[in-house]
């Protein structure tokens, strides 16, 4: 048996774990030399298609200078010119980046800058408000953040307390709105609201319009909220923009950005701040400086690949394949939706989901496990999110191996019908 114990993985079940021995494009191949598709881009991480050349030759030239420094204190190139390039795509009031190198963690250095924003200018707050059905990560903070569930029962004596709104489901937009108000409007004001932009991606693939997105922002500046826009999944172009908070034309305070930052090839996560936020904390009172690192901060090697996944965006036409790509996926929903077994199916930018009917049995549903060996057998990687099955496949994807995702997954639905 191997030593290595797996991420969301029930070793007692003993499914098989295929070993990858080289990735490209959007597959996977494996020891045993199959060809996977890989249609949810490797937990959400891979935009452009795996093993992109230009990131290799990035990341080869990088690690010929460079291995970790120190960033307390110290800087370099690479960092500097990634810092810049991100202030330039993103929303004016955002004015300076903080390195970490996960989403949970750009979640964390989030939340403890909210924190230290209203200590720092003397009105301690500590209130987060969340909205139902989010995730934001599997550390502490984050799974405070986020939904409760099987997933973090055993923890949650170690998870603090947050103020709670109803996801603005379809005709309950209002009641969603009306929550935050409150919730802005009680004696001990929330230091601030984090949410997932216009999609919530762990929680389902639960679409809410650009418009309610827009009001969320309104409401938290109207009472002095700090409004926290997590795009770890949104961003890079997932859902049809490089930002999702570009649809609805919102300017967040801090903004979280990870997975595709690196275009999928290393870990890195950045913290974008306003100069509020970061004026809050800039003082010759070293009491007041932000109090975090990570020993690999802004690590040099993942920075060029970064940098280099900005250059891809500004030299290639990324949006266009963007664009072709959610006029695909819609395509082959519209297809599937109507088969038996299977019901609301949506679609945001590059990202398509659908629910098995009748199933509902949540995170355990017995419908998981079966999914997952019925989809391996057929050399696809998908992975359902309790009955819903999404697509999300990186941006190089070709016709035929989309339909072989989507032909699978109508012929799932006929398979588990017929159980
Ligand atoms: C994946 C995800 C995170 C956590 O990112 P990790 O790199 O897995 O720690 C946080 N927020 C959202 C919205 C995510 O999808």
């Amino acid at each position: 048996m191997s030593p290595v114990w797996h991420p969301f993985t029930q070793h007692g079940l003993n499914e098989p774990i295929p070993r990858v021995v080289r990735t490209e494009g959007a597959a996977l191949h494996t020891a045993d030399g199959r060809r996977v598709i890989d249609a949810i881009s490797s937990w959400w991480v891979i935009t452009h298609g795996h093993n992109h050349p230009r990131l290799r030759a990035a990341i080869q030239r990088a690690a010929e200078d460079f291995d970790q420094i120190i960033f307390a204190g110290w800087t370099h190139e690479p960092a500097e010119t990634l810092a810049r390039g991100l202030i330039e795509i993103t929303p004016d009031p955002l004015r300076h980046v903080f390195y970490s190198d996960s989403g949970s963690t750009a979640v964390e250095v989030a939340l403890k800058m909210v924190l230290g924003f209203w200590a720092n200018t003397g009105r301690p707050r500590h209130r987060i408000v969340v909205m139902r059905n989010s995730y934001h990560g599997d550390t502490i903070g984050a799974m405070s953040v986020g939904e409760r569930g099987v997933f973090n029962q055993a923890y949650s004596p170690l998870l603090f307390d947050v103020g709670t709104i109803p996801f603005p489901a379809a005709g309950a937009e209002q009641a969603s709105l009306d929550a935050l108000d409150a919730l802005c409007r009680q004696d001990s004001k929330p230091a601030a609201f984090i949410v997932e932009p216009l999609i919530l991606g762990a929680g389902g693939m639960l679409i809410y319009s650009a418009e309610t997105l827009r009001a969320y922002a309104e409401i938290c500046a109207r009472h002095e909220v700090l409004f926290i826009a997590d795009e770890v999944m949104t961003g890079w172009g997932r859902t049809g923009t490089l930002l999702a908070c570009e649809q609805a034309g919102v300017s967040p305070d801090i903004l979280c950005l990870s997975k595709g930052l690196t275009g999928g090839a290393l870990p890195l996560a950045v913290t974008l701040a306003t100069s509020e936020i970061f004026e809050a904390h800039r003082s010759t009172d070293r009491s007041r400086m932000f109090f975090h690192s990570s020993s690999y901060t802004a690590n040099p090697i993942a920075c060029a690949a970064a940098a280099e996944n900005l250059a891809i965006w500004r030299d290639e036409p990324v949006l266009g394949r963007i664009d072709a790509l959610g006029r695909a996926q819609q395509s082959r929903l519209d297809r599937v939706s109507g088969c038996p077994g299977l019901t609301g199916a949506r679609c945001l930018g590059t990202i398509a989901a659908i629910d098995f009917d009748g199933a509902r049995g949540g995170y355990l549903s017995p419908l998981g496990p079966w999914l997952l060996g019925f989809f391996r057998e057929r050399d696809l990687l998908v992975r359902p999110l309790g009955d819903t099955i999404y697509v999300m496949p990186p941006y190089c994807i070709e016709a035929a191996d989309l339909d072989r995702v989507w032909d699978a997954v109508a012929e799932a639905a006929e398979g588990w019908s017929a159980l």
